[in-house]
Formats: structure tokens, sequence, C-alpha cells
């Protein structure tokens, strides 16, 4: 269980908030331990999730989006990894600027040994350690541990990209199909709040603002009282409102106080 939250964690706090918009920044300390969380989480290594999440964004629910809510449910929750990649996809795919990622030592050292590094974070440690701690045999551990917790992970998080695109409210975007879901806050431990998020892509409360928990958020912010993060970047209530009343499909309520760090 722990496991599994520090490689949501790695996923939704690192590769999405933090890599895929920069959002927020950080030390190369706690880069480096938010890559080794969103090398657990398997979901391939930073650079691909990141092209493939700024795609996401770029070409939405569109053919050049790898993920296409409108080719359907099942397509836009696994279906998109079981099939050959849309030629769209293949061409669009080479207008996203990577640049940035490029240029970082420890996104680009995570491309380079990814399967190394997968084995030993996502499949080893997590195994061993209730073996050598509290003599699990190797057979449950690795079953509960690795097998059991990659599934749930990779569901929880491909419900963010289905359930988050189907069922739900849009308060801010009616025009889109990204929605605002109860159900995604829950097993995602926060990131249902899609419909806002594909608003405000760069909020580093974007996907769970409106939420009761926002843990990651409240993470972030604490991160940066350490000084392990900082540069919070956040729309102001002000702009939030417009842009409901303007493109929102008229079910915004106040849901939101500024903040200020
Ligand atoms: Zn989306
Ligand atoms: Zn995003």
């Amino acid at each position: 269980m722990f496991i599994g939250w520090l490689s949501i964690e790695g996923i939704t706090m690192g590769a999405h908030r933090l890599w895929t918009h920069h959002s927020f920044q950080v030390t190369p300390l706690l880069s480096t331990v938010l890559m080794i969380m969103q090398t657990m989480a398997g979901q391939n290594c930073i650079w691909i999730w990141v092209r493939d999440h700024r795609q996401h964004h770029r070409y939405e629910d569109t053919d050049g989006d790898p993920r296409n809510a409108s080719r359907g449910f099942f397509f836009s929750h696994m279906g998109w990894l079981m099939c050959r990649k849309h030629p769209s996809i293949i061409k669009t795919g080479k207008n996203i600027n990577m640049e940035d990622l490029n240029a970082d030592p420890i996104v680009m050292f995570q491309k380079n040994y990814y399967y190394l590094l997968y084995f030993i974070f996502a499949v080893y440690v997590p195994v061993a350690i209730p073996v050598y701690f509290w003599n699990e045999s190797w057979n449950v551990s690795l079953f509960v541990n690795y097998f059991f917790r990659y599934v749930n992970v990779l569901h929880t998080t491909w419900c963010v990209n289905s359930v988050a695109h189907s069922f739900g409210n849009k308060p801010f975007d009616k025009n889109i199909l990204a929605v605002e879901s109860r159900f995604v806050s829950l097993v995602t431990f926060g990131d249902g709040t899609h419909n806002f998020h594909h608003a405000f892509p760069w909020d580093y409360r974007s996907p769970e603002l409106g939420t009761s928990l926002q843990i990651t958020s409240k993470l972030i912010e604490g991160l940066a009282r350490l000084g392990m993060a900082s540069n919070l970047k956040y729309v102001s209530d002000d702009m939030i409102k417009a842009r409901a009343k303007r493109t929102g499909d008229g079910t915004y309520k106040t849901q939101t106080s500024e903040k200020a760090l």
C-alpha cells in the first residue's frame, strides 16, 4: 500500500506536475527521489511519459492524442497500449518540445538506464523488503508487492484517461471531454478534477483543486516550506471564476481560496 502510494506520487507529483507542466521547481535531491518513485510505478521512463502526456494536452481527444477518448472508454483506458499507434500520433509526436527534459541529467540518466533501474526499484526492492524484514515468502511478496500493486496502480492511473474523460461535469470548459470525477479523485488520492486540469494545466494544485484531501498539493506546499520546492504556479480565483463563466457548463461553485507561498 505504502509503495503503491509512493509510486502514484512519483507519477502525479513527479512525472505529471513537475516534469510535464513545470508547475513548481525542486532541488536535485527531491528530483532524484521523485525519479525513483516514478520508476516504481513502471509506467515507462519519465521522458516517454511526459511526451505522451504533453501530446494528450496539445491534441486532446483527437487522432494526435495517444489516448484519444473520442475512440471510446476502453481505448482511452488501456486499449491505446494494445494497438499500433495512429499515424497522426507518430507525426504529431515530433512536434512536442522535449528540450527541457533532454537537458535534465536526472531524467536522461533514468532514460538511459531504465530497465536496470526498473528491476531495482519497481521489482527487487519492494519485493525484498517484506522478505528480509518480516520473513514473508518470496512468492507471496512477489505477487502482492509487484504484480498486485503494479496492476492496481496502472488501473487507477488509467482511470484519469478514461473515467475522467467520460463521466462527470465540466465547470470550466464544456467544449472538451475532460470532466470532474469524484470516483477518480478517490482512487488516485486526489487527481479527479480533470476539467479544471485541462483548463489550467500549469497550476500545481490543478488535478485536485476543490477535492477534500488535496494530499499532493499539501505535500508540495510542505516541501516548499522545507526549501525543497519553489516557484509554485497557480491560477487566481478571479481567473478561475472568469473562465467558468465564459466556457463552463454552469456547475461551477466557489471552491478555492488563494494560496500565498
Ligand atoms: Zn486528460
Ligand atoms: Zn496534465
